[in-house]
């Protein structure tokens, strides 16, 4: 058998824990085979960030930024209990952060849908993929209590010198006050991360904020949107077939519960971290979860939604079988090179990538599984595989369905 060529390299970030066991199975059992994989590899697993002093979060993140794809293995974000356990010089930032704040992106989640693990709303038929900025509003607030009565303003001082002032509040007795902010630039950033991304997957995109109450603030968003979809993106939209549309956050809350899914849902920082919390509740499991990055210029880093499975990897460590869910990890990489097939024109990466995806759906849906799964399943007669016999099992579906 021919391993499919590949002419641009993707960059990839290796990481921590249970997820860095699995992502040499995954390698090994379900890329290399069928792939001359063109990587370029950076070892963001915590003791190489720890002797390179977090270099190499920086180093993968302009690489990235180079060549348009990454793949990343979940990652340990340091607490004061893994400075210990690691013996760390510093407590390092979170690499997503790090890599978030290079390449100005926005995070896209979307859940894996699969028979026999129906979401809790029984409507949603396709996923729905949730954008979250990542910046500013409450999340970079000040903020104080106040004391007794008095008059609270808000002044902006203008490098010129000049004033606006507004009165906020004339408190008769104490409370609490806030002060947030969010830029033109950070916005702009997000806007064209989701056009983007819509482009990308062919789905109509959705914007919700609440610019009814918050006309300055709120409606700037929705400006912002307006503006680009209207001077940069609609005629691809409307050649595409997908439509970008605004709707008030509550309206569209009220259509999201009442949709068939299919779409990419944008929203302000506190709107997606809510909401990303709900969806992946009713999707069932975190293990099913992919995240992509995608910044404002196109370029992609895919990984998985959850963490590296601590409690996983310390069994694995004892000896003890592990039946930790590799699926989300598992189409990270095929997103990666999907993504650098469509890039590069090389059908066949493409067709790999398709046929792997189909391999892990159809391998659950048979009844194949990790414990996580099997625990919220409804299908009958499931077998639970431990880590690596999971793979093998994919890999088993994949060379029926590829015929290889
Ligand atoms: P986690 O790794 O997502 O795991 C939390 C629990 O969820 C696990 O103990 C396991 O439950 C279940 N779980 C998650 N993924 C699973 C999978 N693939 N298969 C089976 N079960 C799965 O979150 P965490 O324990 O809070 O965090 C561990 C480390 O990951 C932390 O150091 C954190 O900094 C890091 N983290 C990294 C990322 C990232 O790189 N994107 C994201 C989140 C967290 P049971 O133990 O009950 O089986
Ligand atoms: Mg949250």
């Amino acid at each position: 058998m021919e391993k499919i060529m590949m002419t641009t390299p993707i960059v990839e970030m290796d990481g921590d824990e249970m997820t860095r066991i699995l992502w040499q199975f995954i390698k090994d059992e379900l890329i290399i085979p069928y792939i001359d994989l063109k990587s370029e590899y950076y070892d963001l697993g915590l003791v190489n960030r720890d002797m390179t002093d977090d270099q190499v979060t920086v180093d993968a993140a302009v690489a990235t930024k180079k060549y348009g794809v990454a793949v990343k293995c979940a990652t340990i974000t340091p607490n004061a209990s893994r400075m210990q356990e690691y013996n760390l010089h510093k407590m390092y930032r979170s690499p997503n952060g790090t890599i978030r704040a290079i390449l100005d992106g926005t995070v896209f989640r979307a859940p894996i849908l699969v028979r026999g693990f129906e979401p809790h709303v029984d409507c949603w038929e396709k996923p729905i993929t949730l954008a979250r900025h990542a910046f500013g509003d409450v999340y970079r607030d000040v903020e104080y209590s106040v004391p007794g009565p008095g008059k609270a303003e808000l002044v902006f001082t203008g490098e010129d010198g000049r004033e606006i002032r507004q009165t906020i509040m004339d408190f008769k007795g104490p409370g609490v006050i806030e002060g947030m902010y969010n830029t033109d630039a950070s916005i702009e950033s997000f806007a064209r991360s989701c056009f983007r991304y819509a482009l990308s997957v062919k789905q109509d995109l959705w914007f919700s904020t609440k610019d009814t109450i918050s006309k300055v603030y709120d409606g700037r968003f929705r400006d912002i949107f307006d503006r680009l979809y209207e001077t940069e993106y609609k005629d691809a939209f409307e050649s595409r077939g997908i439509s970008y549309f605004y709707t008030l956050i509550d309206d569209a809350v009220a259509r999201v519960m009442r949709s068939k899914g299919g779409f990419v849902w944008a929203l302000k920082n506190y709107d997606g971290d809510v909401m990303s919390d709900m969806m992946a509740s009713s999707f069932g499991s975190l293990a099913m979860m992919t995240s992509i990055l995608v910044s404002p210029e196109g370029v992609y880093e895919y990984e998985a939604a959850h963490g590296t499975v601590q409690r996983h990897y310390y069994k694995y460590l004892k000896g003890e079988r592990t039946s930790t869910n590799s699926v989300a990890t598992i189409m990270a990489w095929t997103g990666a090179l999907r993504k650098r097939g469509e890039m590069d024109g090389i059908d066949a990466l493409v067709t790999y990538a398709d046929n792997m995806d189909k391999a892990v759906i159809s391998t659950i849906e048979s009844g194949v599984m990790t414990g996580d799964l099997a625990a919220i399943c409804k299908l009958e007669n499931v077998t639970v595989l431990d880590s690596l016999d999971f793979i093998r099992a994919v890999r088993d579906t994949y060379e029926e369905i590829a015929g290889v």
